[in-house]
């Protein structure tokens, strides 16, 4: 009997050949054209997915953290403000708000979602409170209206982490319209990514975008004049020609990620083994990760190894835990959820180039797992 072939986390190489071409004929384009950054590429790419998320305004930049770093400086947030965020996250959330100068409170999460909770925000806000970060953890919009209302209710700016939820809709608005602005990531993981680098900060203000877009720029206003100090942070012209040739398949590739995770639902069965709660409507989850909890997780991995499935821990050491974190404000009754989700949590492959056969076999190697 011959071993099949290991299930992995992405699959890029599986993917239809058209969209390879696609990927081709857009690199090839930029390369005729002589015009590599901030050209028209990158307008094409910004009005698309600007519309895509449903507002007026799209800033192409380096990456998903810079994406952050320049929402936040952008509506005026810096030295002496606080952010309330997660510390379940990608680094990369909390980091942006340090690299704006900004002072990150860590939150903690609802244990049965993930996602930032509430109760612990509401314990997290002072006077200097200026902006509440909320990450769509693992594709998840939920509760928008309720962050709206706090945020509202305070005062403060509701800023969207988005960099896993592309496409990701509550009650028919997407993810990245439902605050002062929206950060992605066009990583080359995330739903929609690129061969590279790259990020996208979307918003309906346009005094806003304007400002994005001269912090992108070296803070310079008109050429060669520079009002302020920004960054180098664009979107290259060829990444944005690459994107909008994949940005067809999005809305297919996302479909087949919440038909796997339903696969996932029905099949994975087994006293050890939680799921997370199901998302408010099936188009609030865009299933960037479809994560398990397990009391005994090296031994699940290490059986899924031996079984040829990979899986991945998002995220093993929580902001808070970290070296270079351990002096960072935190909820004043600690983050004892997050802690015991770093602890439990695991990905199982969940990508649209997964067959039936690739799903069944992980769900049968999980619930055949002797715990
Ligand atoms: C990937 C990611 C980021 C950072 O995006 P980069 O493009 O890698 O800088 C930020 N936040 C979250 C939640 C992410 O998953």
């Amino acid at each position: 009997m011959t071993t099949p072939a290991p299930i992995q986390m992405n699959d890029f190489k599986a993917e239809p050949p058209e969209i390879r071409a696609a990927m081709l004929a857009a690199a090839r384009r930029v390369l005729e054209s002589g015009w590599y950054v901030l050209g028209n590429e990158v307008l094409a790419f910004e009005q698309q997915w600007a519309a895509t998320c449903g507002v007026a305004h799209g800033v192409g930049v380096g990456n998903g953290m810079d994406a952050i770093e320049i929402a936040l400086r952008a509506a005026g947030i810096g030295p002496g403000d606080e952010v309330i965020t997660t510390a379940m996250t990608a680094f990369a959330t909390v980091l942006a708000i340090l690299r704006a100068g900004a002072t990150p409170v860590l939150a903690d999460i609802e244990p049965d979602t993930g996602l930032l909770s509430r109760a612990s925000v509401q314990r997290c806000l002072t006077t200097q409170t200026k902006a509440v970060l909320l990450v769509h953890l693992y594709g998840q919009v939920r509760d928008m209206a309720a962050w709206r209302a706090l945020c509202a209710e305070h005062g403060i700016a509701l800023i969207e982490d988005c960099a896993q939820a592309h496409l990701a809709t509550w009650r028919g608005q997407v993810a990245g319209s439902f605050g002062l602005a929206g950060a992605y990531s066009f990583y080359p993981t995330k739903n929609l990514g690129a061969v590279g680098d790259a990020g996208m900060l979307v918003c309906q203000d346009a005094a806003l975008a304007e400002q994005a877009s001269r912090l992108r720029n070296y803070g310079q206003s008109v050429r060669y004049y520079h009002s302020e100090l920004g960054m180098n942070s664009r979107l290259d012209e060829v990444h944005a020609a690459m994107l909008a040739a994949r940005l067809p398949w999005l809305t297919g590739f996302t479909e087949r990620r919440r038909e796997v995770a339903r696969a996932y639902e029905a099949g994975v069965a087994h006293p050890q083994v939680k799921k997370l709660a199901l998302p408010e409507e099936a188009a609030a989850h865009v299933y960037h990760l479809y994560v398990i909890t397990t009391p005994d997780r090296t031994a699940l991995m290490r059986h899924l190894q031996q079984h040829g499935i990979q899986a991945l821990i998002h995220y093993p050491v929580p902001v808070h835990q970290q070296q270079s974190c351990l002096d960072i404000r935190l909820d004043p009754v600690g983050l004892a959820a997050c802690e015991r989700h770093a602890v439990e949590c695991l990905s199982l492959p969940c990508h649209p180039q997964m067959t039936d056969g690739d799903v069944q076999r992980v769900i049968d190697a999980v619930n055949a797992w002797r715990a």
